[in-house]
């Protein structure tokens, strides 16, 4: 389980998961925001109404959700997540922290296994730097997500492991790593 301030590279980082280790399953969450440009509708997320969302939670197939950055709602769905550790496979959840806190709750009382792994940037100019960089968010959007920032960062001690984006393939490297799928040889490219 992967989690850390926005705009550190945790969807970049999982991007490269997805492109060279295919033997882990991301898990694709559920949001009430609009796509991006380029997003792809139940690849990169479930793109669903508050309505449909609503629903989900109220039916109980969220493994956990979360309102972030006081705005929209992302949730995974928890059938997904429980069919593939069934069947063996690692799964990679990309989330928020209060998402973390709620599916570490849902691991303790299951006895399943899991890593909590908190990716951080080199240093808090350096986010600030990739947040402005990224030109997706006009300025009212950057500073809540930076208020989230500086609150996530301060919950690097909840983790069992920190790992620093301070180079993508490195950092992917040893989050497989740590999953304990890093000994087998990465696709390449
Ligand atoms: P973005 O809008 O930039 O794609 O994502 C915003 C934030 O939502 C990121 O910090 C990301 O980790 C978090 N997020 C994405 N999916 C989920 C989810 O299923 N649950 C929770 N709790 N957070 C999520």
């Amino acid at each position: 389980m992967l989690a850390g301030p926005t705009a550190v590279g945790k969807g970049t980082v999982s991007a490269d998961v997805r492109d060279r280790y295919p033997q882990v399953w991301l898990s694709v969450s559920a949001t009430t925001r609009s796509p991006r440009p380029g997003e792809v509708d139940g690849v990169h997320y479930l793109f669903v109404s508050a309505e449909e969302f609503d629903r989900m939670v109220a039916a109980d197939e969220m493994l956990e959700w979360a309102v972030v950055h006081g705005r929209n709602r992302y949730g995974t769905p928890r059938r997904p997540v429980e069919q593939k550790l069934a069947a063996g496979v690692p799964v990679l959840l990309e989330i928020d922290l209060q998402g973390a806190r709620q599916v570490r709750d849902a691991v303790t009382a299951s006895g399943l296994q899991a890593r909590f792994v908190f990716l951080a940037p080199p240093s808090f100019d350096e986010l600030v730097r990739r947040l402005v960089g990224r030109g997706t968010e006009d300025s009212e959007e950057r500073e809540r997500r930076l208020a989230t920032a500086r609150v996530e960062l301060a919950a690097e001690k909840e983790f069992d492991v920190t790992i620093v984006n301070d180079d993508v393939h490195r950092a992917t490297d040893e989050l497989v790593s740590v999953m304990g799928v890093g000994s087998t040889t990465p696709v390449a490219g």
